[in-house]
């Protein structure tokens, strides 16, 4: 499992630390966005700007991306498209008002136009509503 995290992280031109390694392995086992203080609590008493490092370095490598939710930002893993150049993660990002969780819709793709003679660096597509689990809820 370590040895998969290592060569995940080498791919990306980024160090292995065993700090980076559970930082990741702990973003890889959510299937929602997490904030930096869910993460900090999850490896509290780490020390925090260390784990606030992990994820400026992991953005800037394309390991993990950022979604600005209010005044918060939460953070998923990165497809294999990403790297230090550019993000590719032109999906949308979808509140959940109820349940309060951020997901990354990956069903839902902003797709530049071929003929485009504009260069786009980032994408950001938020929306809010309620998740299917909790319509389920509301309809039982
Ligand atoms: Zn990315
Ligand atoms: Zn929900
Ligand atoms: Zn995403």
């Amino acid at each position: 499992m370590n040895d998969e995290i290592e060569n995940k992280l080498r791919e990306k031109n980024t160090k292995p630390t065993s700090m980076r390694i559970l930082v990741y392995d702990f973003l890889a086992s959510q299937d929602v966005a997490r904030s930096l203080s869910e993460i900090e609590n999850h490896f509290y008493p780490a020390d925090r700007i260390t784990i606030y490092r992990t994820l400026k370095t992991f953005e800037e490598k394309g390991i993990v991306h950022s979604i600005q939710e209010n005044s918060t930002s939460k953070y998923r893993l990165c497809s294999d498209d990403c790297n230090e150049d550019t993000h590719k993660d032109w999906h949308l990002h979808f509140y959940c008002r109820i349940c309060k969780q951020t997901t990354c819709r990956t069903d839902i793709n902003f797709q530049a136009p071929s003929q485009a003679t504009l260069r786009i660096d980032e994408v950001r597509l938020f929306a809010k509503g309620i998740c299917e689990n909790c319509l389920d809820e509301t309809m039982q």
